[in-house]
């Protein structure tokens, strides 16, 4: 199926009827299922493994889903414990106005078209069924009230949609009421999880993470070899072997990120960068471990339900108690940071046996991480940047013209515009903005995020990324940019591929990438490569010579 939407033209891609059908209701057309827009069913063993209920063998393409027969009073209760529980809930279900503000909002709508990924509609999708079985107007007007009864069409309906949400909040900053579309996304999503019904590419990386403590299932001492394997690049490009600690019991410091980062390319370049920064920084004072079994700091538990998404993340803080660390540092990541930011505390807190993190090379207190004891890494680099305590060659990334891709979850999900920004300041020379309407809190989703990142979907995917690619292809026309850079280990995944297909010729990078090519270590012999084993600007002609 990914060959197959990418063997599609972009310039058919691209057109994109944007017109809501005539004369009939969105009601009275039913959802069509089609391949290339969802991802595969998860796997029977991968939902016993963390205990979801109704494991079997199933696709979304069968008739029979395999249900439980009572399967419509289990969402309705489901739905019914949700609205007592989360007053959100109950407010986003009541106060919409169909205002239309969120409807061009959606990177899907925008690269789709179908007006069920309208948010508007989207979140009526769930709120038809909550005005028939929760209203009086509906129960008594019902259609007339914008209300329908929930039958099994409507529940694939509701699978094939909120599979098709990347909960990247977007909408909720263009409504007026602060409607949150995710929220209501992360509600339908736990109601359909009450009966098996999730995908594979969420259910296998959280059966994973439950298991070894990431999301790809690499055991501890794998996690270890690939260290080692960057040790050795980074030994042949700069003459220097850092030496970090794994599971090292009483560091002031836990360093924890992404399984992307270790795993895959190009975030590996983004985990050559941390390795660096950290040895820099040992004669320095700091006093840094890596841990094997807290290996992830993504969460796919997330995309799943609130008490997945805690349960998850709950080794983050037990791996800081056994090792006995002062505080945590966090590596690049977007729904990672979102946990963390916005549900740490709740879920796993309070951190009481950690301190409120201080730098050792600046003394810089992260007061903003005082009740998590986690400092993102761009705001650490930042610091010490901002303390003069790094020497950089900025010269060395010359080769990159870079724009920045403000990740969803760090940029409307905890605010972290600037940090980013003037790290990529100071470890480059070319920097070039989108436009304005495409970044900070308005920038738009990889396409890929919470769960979407799969193979068989590719055509929503690249759908998806299409407002953000556009928004590239602006800066690469003006400017000549060709490297993006981003702080999130599913954006480093998922953007190289709807890159390659709309905006040819720009590549990804995480930012401690550039940190990691510009720093300048002591007694390192001359670079003749990046991190990429690219030659540095300047290199490529003395090879000719
Ligand atoms: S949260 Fe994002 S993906 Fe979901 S409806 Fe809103 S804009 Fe679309
Ligand atoms: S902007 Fe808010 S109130 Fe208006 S249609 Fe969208 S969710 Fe409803």
């Amino acid at each position: 199926m990914a060959e197959k939407a990418e063997k599609v033209k972009p310039e058919q891609m691209a057109q994109i009827n944007h017109q809501p059908p005539l004369f009939k209701g969105w009601m009275d057309i039913p959802a069509e299922i089609k391949p290339g827009v969802f991802c595969y069913a998860g796997k029977p063993q991968n939902l016993k493994y963390i205990d979801l209920p109704n494991p079997r063998e199933w696709s979304p393409m069968d008739e029979d889903w395999k249900l439980p027969s009572n399967w419509k009073e289990i969402v309705l209760e489901g739905l019914r414990e949700r609205l007592e529980r989360f007053r959100s809930l109950k407010i986003f279900m009541d106060i919409c106005v169909r205002c239309g503000a969120c409807a061009d909002k959606c990177h899907f709508f925008i690269g789709g078209g179908d007006p069920r990924n309208m948010p508007v509609l989207r979140a009526e999708l769930l709120r038809s069924v909550y005005r028939r079985e929760f209203t009086t107007a509906g129960k008594i007007l019902g259609k007339f009230a914008g209300a329908r009864d929930l039958d099994y069409q409507v529940l694939k309906e509701w699978w094939y949609y909120f599979f098709q949400c990347s909960e990247c909040r977007r909408c909720s900053l263009f409504c007026p009421y602060g409607i949150d579309t995710a929220e209501i996304t992360i509600i339908a999503r736990e109601l359909l999880n009450l009966l098996g019904l999730n995908t594979d590419w969420i259910s296998a990386p959280a059966a994973n993470c439950y298991r070894t403590g990431n999301h790809l299932g690499i055991q501890p001492h794998a996690y270890k070899d690939m260290i080692d394997f960057f040790l050795d690049d980074i030994e042949g490009i700069t003459g220097i072997r850092p030496e970090p600690s794994l599971n090292r019991k009483g560091a002031e410091v836990l360093f924890i990120t992404p399984s992307g980062d270790v795993f895959a390319d190009p975030g590996t370049y983004t985990c050559m960068g941390y390795l660096i920064l950290f040895h820099y920084l040992q004669n320095l004072g700091l006093d840094l471990t890596w841990s094997t079994f807290a290996s992830e700091g993504g969460n796919f538990g997330y995309f799943t339900s609130h008490e997945m998404a805690k349960r998850l993340n709950a080794k983050m803080y037990a791996e800081a108690k056994r090792l006995g660390v002062k505080w945590i540092l966090g590596g690049e990541c977007g729904h990672m940071w979102r946990v963390l930011n916005q549900y740490m505390d709740t879920f796993n807190g309070p951190a009481d046996f950690l301190e409120e993190p201080v730098s050792p090379i600046t003394g810089t207190k992260f007061e903003n991480a005082k009740t998590t004891k986690m400092v993102h890494i761009t705001e650490f680099t930042a610091d010490l940047i901002k303390h003069n305590k790094l020497k950089l060659d900025k010269s060395r990334n010359d080769n990159l013209k870079v724009t920045f891709h403000d990740s969803c979850n760090t940029a409307r999900g905890m605010g972290l515009f600037e940090e980013p920004r003037y790290v990529i300041k100071n470890t480059c020379n070319h920097f070039y903005e989108m436009p304005e309407n495409t970044i900070r809190e308005q920038t738009f989703c990889c396409g890929s995020g919470s769960g979407l990142n799969a193979g068989e979907n590719m055509e929503l995917r690249l759908r998806g990324g299409l407002p953000r690619a556009n928004a590239v292809k602006y800066v690469q026309e003006k400017n000549g940019v060709n490297m993006l850079a981003c702080v999130c280990a599913i954006d480093r995944a998922a953007l190289p591929t709807a890159l390659d297909y709309w905006v040819p010729g720009v590549g990804v990078t995480g930012v401690h990438e550039l940190v990691g090519n510009a720093l300048i270590l002591e007694g390192e012999k001359e670079r003749e490569t990046n991190l990429r084993g690219d030659p540095l600007p300047g290199m490529e002609e003395e090879e000719d010579v």
